[in-house]
């Protein structure tokens, strides 16, 4: 072993073949320099374990570095299937785009585009000018803005019409978002103070009247978009905070996080505000991510009053936080289809998810599983079971949706090694499990991807 270990290369001695100098102009010498290094520990490590009996030649070890290289070289980003019906899942990119949105990307991103010129005047124009009137139709307001996400939304609508005055949040609305991210301390970064009022379980009107002084600017009404409160409970409603608000000429923002944007008939669950409802209901800036219940980009949508959401367009931060060309032509093709909302509920994806009938997801089973089926041995077992799934991603916490999942047992495999395998697939496969079965759920995969499923699946069984 000894003897194998003195024969391995130095470093220099590898740098100095042609190849590898060549591709250190090429790429930079510190890459090759910690490849070669990864390259020789491996190969220490392999003569320890007794793996090797003899030392590849410089010319192989030489090859391995550059195949090393190649292979660090790949996306990583990637896409994955997800099987966990779960619509809105945050940790795997939220809402899949719909094909129009797709192509308009494409359109911009490849060449130029008119992102901030009026092509009538031949003048300067405002990257905010397509989404506007598209989301004062949809949601009937005065004045609309988008920017990078729900989180700068709220930061900026504060920064712009609280800044160095007080902000009136419940404490039952104090939220952390996930990743250990709170609205509180969100909003407290764009200059305001927020002043706590009520209890955690009951905030009644007089606490937000009390609270009222000279110094304050805004009343605060976050929804509690991923947590629910039962029993001895009770908040404001906006409507009541909004008439607070007109007695004493303060501006009430509504942070409703999942951004439904139809009327709310049309969603399979209850007690989720919608968009148009809010600004009925009196709000005078309402804000929320596009990228949740609405089922496109990523980004923060702020509706409202015309003077206010002025106020935030002027204000420094909207600079900081505008919205990208790409996510710009997204969201207007994404929004375009909410012009009939019948074409919505059958073009974007999330919705197509989230309100698929039983009926349709059931037939959606038996064809994933009969193409599985067909590609397994007869000993795997496999069977379409009713399941309920949670929308996910800060929407209609604690309700379910009713559904199918196809559930998977083998005798060579335990449902952990297959779960593992799949995450592990060319194209990774998110499932879960239960009661030691791997579970694929259809309702947010999509037809285009049952065959590489199928096929991924047989694998691994
Ligand atoms: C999700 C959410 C946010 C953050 O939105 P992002 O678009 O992820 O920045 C803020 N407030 C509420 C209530 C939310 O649900």
């Amino acid at each position: 072993m000894q003897q194998l270990l003195r024969q391995i290369p130095q470093v220099d001695e590898l740098l100095r073949m042609p190849a590898l100098m060549q591709a250190a102009r090429r790429q930079g010498h510190t890459p090759i320099v910690n490849a070669v290094r990864a390259e020789l520990e491996a190969l220490r490590e392999a003569i320890r374990h007794g793996e090797l009996e003899q030392v590849p030649s410089s010319a192989q070890l030489c090859q391995e570095v550059l195949a090393r290289l190649e292979c660090e070289r790949g996306y990583h980003l990637q896409k994955v299937i997800n099987a966990s019906g779960i619509a809105l899942y945050t940790n795997l990119g939220r809402a899949p785009l719909a094909k129009e949105a797709l192509q308009a990307i494409q359109q911009v991103a490849g060449g130029y585009s008119n992102l901030e010129y009026q092509l009538t005047e031949g003048a300067r124009g405002s990257r905010n000018g397509f989404v506007e009137p598209l989301l004062c139709r949809l949601c009937g307001c005065e004045a609309a803005l988008a920017v990078n996400n729900n989180a700068a939304a709220l930061l900026l609508a504060l920064a712009a019409l609280a800044s160095g005055r007080e902000t009136l949040i419940s404490r039952g609305e104090l939220v952390e978002i996930g990743d250990h991210f709170r609205v509180p301390d969100i909003a407290a970064q764009s200059g305001t103070r927020l002043i706590e009022v009520g209890s955690t379980n009951k905030t009644h009107l007089r606490d937000y009247a009390q609270a009222i002084g000279e110094q304050t600017g805004v009343l605060l009404k976050v929804h509690t978009s991923n947590f629910r409160m039962i029993g001895f409970t009770e908040s404001v409603p906006v409507a009541q905070l909004v008439r607070l608000g007109q007695e004493q000429r303060l501006p009430v923002v509504a942070d409703l996080g999942s951004g439904a944007l139809l009327e709310a008939e049309y969603y399979p669950f209850e007690e989720e505000p919608t968009v148009p409802q809010t600004l009925r209901d009196g709000a005078d800036v309402v804000c929320f991510s596009a990228d949740k219940l609405l089922g496109g980009p990523q980004a923060g949508i702020l509706l409202g009053k015309r003077a206010l959401i002025e106020q935030m367009r002027r204000h420094p931060l909207a600079r900081a936080l505008r919205l990208d060309k790409l996510s710009l032509a997204a969201l207007e093709a994404t929004l375009q289809l909410y012009l009939d909302s019948e074409h919505a509920l059958k073009s974007v994806p999330v919705l197509q998810s989230i309100c698929a009938k039983k009926e349709a997801l059931e037939q959606k089973a038996q064809q994933l599983a009969s193409l599985i089926r067909e590609r397994t041995p007869q000993q795997v077992q496999l069977e379409i079971l009713p399941a309920c799934r949670p929308v996910g991603g800060g929407a209609a916490p604690g309700q379910w949706l009713e559904g199918y999942t196809i559930a998977l047992s083998s005798p060579s495999r335990t449902a952990a090694q297959m779960e593992a395998a799949l995450r592990a697939a060319p194209v990774p496969v998110i499932a879960y499990i239960r009661e030691e079965r791997l579970l694929l759920d259809v309702a947010t995969i999509a037809q285009e991807e049952f065959l590489l499923l199928a096929q991924e699946v047989a694998q691994v069984v």
